[in-house]
């Protein structure tokens, strides 16, 4: 049996690090053709020595450094934003898994699909910026994207079989973060730290954040649009506590499939990696009869404003969803360097989404410019609150 070949980009973050595992799991069954790491240069050359990998990539400024000579010289070394791109289209690999945090996904995300792969995504920001652009691309050049997102994972599963004109509603399902039971008084003295403890998954700082403001979920609802083809009024997100329901699809006669399982993101990473197929493996397996009950609550838009704006961008389409995930992430880094409060999150992404001229169809060339103007935008913002 050919093993399956497989890039993971981003591989030191918290879904690169999980996919590894599921891959040494299956030893028999895949390989690693290609790895790449933003910063964290020793993580990286523990990787390649234990997968050996064809080729690898580094971040912009990155320095594999006198240590790198253990890389040897059969791997091929890349670097920069260009460096990843060209490992994300490299020949060697079948299916690209892409991992890597924020907007920096989004052009490795449109080369693998340009180049026929079979994509297993867990960047959302790709599909949230540029899902026009990149869904339009994997038809014309038969590539398949494979959610790795847990919710879209699920409704993947629910769909198998099923004809999506047949479905009334998509129901994403939320945890509710960690501020959930937390009063809204309280969020104008959120530290770092409070914002950043997830109850259920152990995850990166910037998906963390997003899961406090919830605005992650509005990029879900963005990301299950070009995932699944489905109008952004028919999906619905629904807070559920226990996260054992990771989505569920509701059909047109009323009968609704739902996917459970545990809070591993092993799970629908191996799904992503094994699909069509579906492989035994040893993680813990779902006990119902000790959860015992299952709750599910709206969200509350008032409290998460993010979300409500989210579900705004969406229904406007054209370039209104990348000014809300650009002005997002620089919200997020500049939460997370201390340069606002985490309050100052919504109101970036509001005042950004108020001012910007609408675009109909961004290209990838204005989907970067949008960056910039946010970034130059949101850096006034941090020097007129310091
Ligand atoms: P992490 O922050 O843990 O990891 C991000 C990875 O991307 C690291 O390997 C990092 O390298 C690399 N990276 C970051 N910025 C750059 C850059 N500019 N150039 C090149 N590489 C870069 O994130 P997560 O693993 O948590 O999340 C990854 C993606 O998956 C996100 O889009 C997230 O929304 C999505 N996702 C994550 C889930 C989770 O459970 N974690 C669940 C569902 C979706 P380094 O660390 O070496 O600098
Ligand atoms: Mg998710």
């Amino acid at each position: 049996m050919n093993k399956k070949r497989i890039c993971v980009l981003g591989s030191t973050g918290s879904i690169g690090r999980n996919a590894l595992k599921v891959i040494e799991g299956f030893g028999g069954r895949f390989e690693v053709s290609g790895l790449s790491a933003g910063s964290n240069m020793s993580l990286l050359l523990e990787q390649v020595k234990k997968f050996k990998p064809k080729a690898i990539a580094i971040g912009e400024g990155s320095k594999i450094g006198r240590s790198g000579r253990r890389i040897g010289e059969k791997v091929r070394l890349l670097s920069g934003k260009k460096g990843l791109e060209e490992l994300a289209g490299e020949k060697d690999s079948d299916i690209v898994l892409v991992a890597v945090s924020g907007s920096a996904s989004i052009r490795p995300t449109f080369r693998a699909v340009s180049a026929g792969k079979t994509v297993a995504l867990a960047s959302k920001e790709a599909l949230v910026s540029a899902g026009h652009i990149i869904t339009r691309e994997a038809v014309k050049k038969g590539s398949t994207i494979i959610p790795v997102d847990s919710e879209h994972s699920a409704v993947f599963q629910c769909l198998l079989g099923s004809d999506i004109s047949k479905v009334a509603k998509l129901y994403i399902t939320a945890s509710g973060g960690p501020l959930w039971n937390i009063p809204k008084k309280r969020f104008m003295h959120l530290s770092r730290k409070e914002v950043l403890r997830h109850p259920k998954w152990r995850m990166g700082k910037k998906i963390s954040v997003d899961s406090a403001t919830m605005v992650n979920k509005g990029l879900e609802l963005i990301e299950a649009k070009w995932l699944f083809g489905i109008d952004i009024d028919r999906i619905e997100v629904l807070i559920h506590p226990e996260a054992i329901v990771h989505s569920m699809v509701e059909f047109i006669d009323g009968s609704v499939i739902a996917q459970l399982g545990i809070t591993d993101m092993r799970l629908p990473i191996q799904y992503a990696l094994s699909y069509p197929e579906r492989f035994e493996n040893s993680l813990k397996k779902l006990d119902l009869t000790n959860i015992k009950k299952l709750s599910f609550y709206k969200p509350d838009l008032k409290k998460f404003p993010s979300l409500q704006l989210a579900y705004d961008a969406a229904r406007d389409g054209g370039s209104a969803p990348s000014v809300l995930n650009s002005s997002n992430e620089a919200a997020v880094d500049a939460f997370l360097r201390s340069k606002i409060k985490f309050t100052d999150i919504p109101k970036i992404i509001e005042k950004m989404l108020s001012k910007h001229k609408r675009i109909e169809f961004p290209s990838l060339d204005d989907i970067d410019e949008i960056e910039r103007w946010v970034e130059s935008e949101v850096g006034k913002f941090c020097s007129y609150r310091s």
